[in-house]
């Protein structure tokens, strides 16, 4: 180990750092074999104790611990693991050859005390062949099929353990994101990632999204389904939707910051905001807080916009509805002429798409069909941050004008 560890990588040709990276890699398995062969007949013969330094003793785990400097939950694991391994000694020595890796057997130890030890014990040589073959991760995954097949029970009091630890845990990050951690039952994932695998999908040639990024806008995609077409339980009488209140100025051409706007679709609501407000200069919403103006612009596009006029005491003078509000009969037929977004290569089906006003709503833009089109959300982003323009959508019904002819003199 010293005479290794006075070598200068930097002097090694590549060659030679591959076949000490790959030597070295056997070495640290078949030692680990070989300790972990020491720990089982050290917790056996011990009884589950060690003598410590103090004349004391202590229990095994705590024992390694001590001497491995790893987790607590580390060393139980190497003390059970070890243990186990002496009722199938093949792979133990398996281990000590460099046949196999310690992880793999740690995945066959879980088999110990599940199936009879009889029967384990002749299989060695078959799970050996399937070790081989595998990485630890196949390895556990064929592990759970024989436990399956073989100790069903076992199988069922994994289940419910399971579905006791489900839960879903959302954070803040207050860095205009949030964080989520979960754990759920094979049976709910199951669930999930059916509906979003399929969401998750690569859209045409260009998308050169992430796996993890296609995932999350899939989340949302499913998230946006539920909030137009879903049955969702009311709030105070009405459907929940997601509802920002914004300067007035923000949505309408209004003169004055006095004036505010309510505005809401199936997907967006918008009130517009009064003087006294703490947030009067900016968007904001109920769970996330604040938005910027680029932010909200996407879902101006495709909102219901109502006014609010408050007056210096802040009492609401009166509500109305903004007229130019996007009917159900329009967004039928602007989803039947467009059948899905229409970014060209993108195929998102109307249920998931916006309806996007090409012209907008500020710059006079009319809410009529010829001034419409379906993008789904990604495209939408993409839109209004000028990442695509008319020249990347499918609209061959879009009369644009002609291009002035240059004057002549
Ligand atoms: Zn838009
Ligand atoms: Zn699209």
């Amino acid at each position: 180990m010293d005479a290794l560890a006075a070598v200068r990588v930097e002097s090694l040709p590549i060659g030679d750092l591959q076949a000490f990276v790959a030597r070295g890699a056997q070495a640290m398995n078949r030692l680990a074999g070989l300790t972990s062969r020491a720990v089982g007949e050290i917790q056996v013969r011990g009884g589950g104790l060690v003598p410590d330094t103090g004349g004391a003793s202590a229990p095994t785990p705590a024992w390694l611990r001590s001497v491995t400097k790893e987790t607590g939950a580390a060393a139980g694991r190497r003390v059970r693991t070890s243990v186990a391994l002496r009722e199938l000694p093949l792979v133990r020595d398996a281990i000590v050859d460099g046949d196999v890796t310690e992880e793999h057997g740690r995945v066959l130890a879980r088999l110990v005390g599940k199936i009879a030890p009889g029967a384990l014990l002749e299989s060695q040589e078959s799970l050996l062949e399937v070790a081989r073959r595998c990485d630890p991760d196949q390895l556990a995954n064929f592990v759970r099929h024989l436990l399956a097949t073989w100790c069903e029970p076992d199988l069922e009091a994994e289940e419910a353990s399971a579905e006791e630890r489900r839960f879903l845990q959302l954070r803040n990050t207050h860095k205009g994101s949030w964080r989520g951690t979960f754990e759920l039952p094979d049976a709910a994932m199951e669930v999930v990632l059916t509906v979003l695998e399929a969401l998750a999908r690569r859209e045409g040639k260009d998308d050169k999204r992430t796996s993890g990024v296609r995932r999350a806008d899939a989340l949302l995609d499913v998230f946006g389904l539920a909030l137009r077409h879903g049955e969702l339980p009311d709030t105070g009488g009405a459907r929940p939707r997601v509802s920002y209140v914004v300067p007035a100025t923000w949505a309408l051409r209004l003169p004055s910051a006095a004036e505010r706007a309510v505005g809401d679709d199936p997907t967006a609501g918008f009130v517009v905001d009064v003087d006294q407000h703490p947030g009067a200069d900016c968007a904001t919403a109920p769970w996330t807080g604040p938005a910027t103006r680029a932010q909200l612009e996407r879902l101006l596009c495709d909102a219901q916009v109502e006014r609010v006029v408050l007056d210096a005491a802040g009492q609401v003078v009166s509500l109305t509805s903004v007229t130019d509000v996007i009917t159900a009969a329009q967004r039928r037929a602007v989803a039947a002429r467009d059948r899905c977004c229409t970014a060209k290569g993108c195929s998102k089906p109307p249920a998931f798409c916006d309806v996007h006003h090409l012209r907008s709503r500020e710059d006079g833009g009319p809410t009529e069909l010829g001034n419409l089109v379906l993008l789904c959300r990604r495209h939408h982003v993409m839109w209004h941050r000028g990442l695509i323009d008319l020249v990347d959508l499918r609209t061959p019904w879009l009369r644009l004008p002609r291009p002035r002819a240059p004057a002549l003199d």
